[in-house]
């Protein structure tokens, strides 16, 4: 089986539009890229999911626990959830009758909940799940190869819905509790640690719990046979021990083993770079599909089969993921137009992991992608790219020659300082372009600041200054 691509399917196939209509009365959420997704009605504090998941017929049951604080007065509470049924829902623990609309679930309050309330929500729901079909190909809920019935999620951008409900905004972000019970044999894997693991007769329960806060297209699962690797990294940045634990399917655990073994010397040599690493624990799980594209899935990120041969061919992406948990996960977007703010982080992160094991440096790497940009269409604002075109490879590379050439305009002293300052001062909240042209300005606002606007605005593609101040000609 083949998870199908979204990266693919922007190069290829012509793109579905996308539904970017304001269902909201709120002005700012017009602005938004994916405006029918999530609402600004209300904040969630937490996340607590019951899970049973019958992996052979593929149906999932669920309950669902939130609690969140009203941004405004609220009539009724919103919630995505897309292509699964809703049984029952209260609010305060008072029965409510919910509707639904399209991949909204509207539960109106018995009695309106005043700005700055906090409440709960319970829902009970379930169905078959699947993944949400989008211009993005098809994401959430998928189903691996694993011939005794194994899952995946990998939602980003707009997936979670498919396996709960939730306020599926990028800046909407809570703790979570998974507890899953599958048949007997099957294993569970979600974000952050495991709390407790028991077997009855027929099932066996899991229950993770993450701290976070983590947003919720970063929420996963996995079922399915796995063997596991556990490790231990150091936190070059605070002394502290992080554990690490990997995931892969039996069959595939020589290749899986030494292609994720610098996991721990990356999570080191990171931290030196953008300092404490932001979460709990950290891994891999390799799934029995191929999948386009390794998804950064808060403290559990998540490759095809197709990305382990035994050769680190793909080690580049090993390395991009674990630099997502610091960019775009610890540090989240304010919304999805601010894109470049993890990609080209992440990718920036590949090409300094290559100059810390002493292959191609940075600038080298940065001078090829430049010429390769040089010779693409020059028609995309890497800033404010467009709904359509969010994982457009262009910001990935533009974004990270941006990172490069703020690094030459600063030197690296001041560079990697500003880094870890941007981490320190959005650790666990949400971010977007403009707070970063102003952070990096901070020392030098009238190089850097023309500098960003160029790279993050323009279409036009700047010159890389060469390191000794030069622009390349
Ligand atoms: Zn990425």
């Amino acid at each position: 089986m083949t998870w199908c691509s979204r990266r693919a399917l922007l190069r290829g196939a012509a793109l579905a539009p996308l539904a970017a209509a304001a269902t909201d009365e709120v002005p700012s959420q017009a602005e938004r890229y994916f405006a029918n997704h999530g609402t600004y009605g209300h904040r969630t504090l937490s996340y607590d999911l019951h899970l049973a998941y019958d992996p052979v017929v593929g149906t999932l049951d669920g309950r669902a626990h939130i609690r969140a604080t009203a941004d405004r007065t609220l009539p009724q509470v919103e919630l995505d959830l897309a292509r699964l049924a809703v049984y029952d829902a209260r609010i305060d623990g008072t029965a409510v009758r919910p509707r639904r609309r399209r991949n909204k679930v509207v539960l109106p309050a018995p009695r309106p909940i005043g700005a700055g309330t906090p409440f709960s929500v319970e829902i009970g729901y379930g169905g078959r799940p699947g993944p949400l079909r989008t211009a993005f190909g098809q994401i959430g809920w998928d189903r691996t190869g694993d011939p005794h019935g194994g899952t995946l999620v990998a939602s980003q951008p707009l997936g979670a819905p498919t396996w709960f409900p939730c306020n599926d905004r990028p800046d909407d972000k809570a703790e979570f509790t998974i507890r899953v019970t599958v048949p007997r044999g099957h294993q569970v894997l979600a974000n952050g640690t495991l709390l407790g693991h028991s077997a009855a007769e027929s099932t066996e329960c899991w229950t993770y719990h993450h701290p976070g806060p983590m947003a919720p297209y970063l929420a996963s699962l996995y079922t399915g046979r796995f063997a596991y690797d556990t490790w231990e990294a150091e936190d070059t940045a605070t002394g502290r021990r992080i554990a690490g634990r990997n995931a892969f399917p039996a069959r595939l655990s020589g290749q899986a083993r030494h292609d994720l073994a610098r996991q721990p010397a990356m999570l080191s040599a990171f931290t030196g770079l953008f300092g404490p690493y932001p979460f709990e624990t950290y891994g891999a799980v390799v799934v029995d599909a191929d999948l386009d594209q390794p998804v950064e899935n808060q403290t559990v990120s998540v490759f095809g089969r197709n990305h382990v041969d035994g050769r680190r061919t793909w080690e580049t992406l090993v390395a991009h993921e674990l630099v997502h948990q610091w960019y775009g996960n610890s540090v989240s977007l304010r919304d999805w137009r601010d894109i470049w703010l993890n990609e080209g982080f992440a990718t920036y992160g590949e090409w300094l992991w290559s100059e810390h094991i002493g292959e191609d440096s940075a600038d080298t790497i940065a001078r090829e992608a430049w010429r390769t940009l040089a010779k693409e269409a020059q028609n995309l604002r890497i800033a404010d790219p467009g709904p359509h075109r969010i994982f457009d490879d262009r910001v990935y590379n533009r974004g990270a020659c941006a990172l490069h050439a703020l690094r030459l305009t600063l030197g690296d002293e001041r560079f990697f300082a500003m880094l870890r300052g941007w981490h320190h001062a959005h650790r666990g909240a949400s971010a977007e372009t403009a707070a970063f042209i102003a952070h990096a300005g901070r020392s030098r606002p009238t190089e850097t600041e023309p500098l960003l606007r160029a790279w993050l605005y323009d279409k036009r593609l700047p010159p890389l200054p060469q390191p000794s101040g030069n622009a390349q000609t």
